[in-house]
């Protein structure tokens, strides 16, 4: 099991701890899928590899599989 991050300025998740510019560890999908990021201040740092977004919470992630329910951005 891959670890998750969080990023808890703009709320992008990713298992890549260095993609984040304020990296908090999270246990499950549970924690954040549910409850909406501020994408709208999105790090630089994360911006070109959050390719995905919940469709149901509107959550930005780095992988498909760290969101209950996606769409691809990009
Ligand atoms: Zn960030
Ligand atoms: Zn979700």
């Amino acid at each position: 099991m891959n670890k998750i991050y969080e990023c808890e300025k703009c709320g992008v998740v990713t298992h890549e701890r260095d993609h984040l510019c304020v990296p908090k560890s999270v246990d499950t999908m549970d924690t954040y899928c549910g409850s909406t990021g501020n994408v709208s201040n999105m790090c630089d740092s994360i911006r070109e590899n959050a390719k995905f977004t919940c469709v149901t919470c509107g959550r930005t992630a780095e992988k498909a599989d760290l969101v209950c329910d996606t769409i691809k951005l990009h």
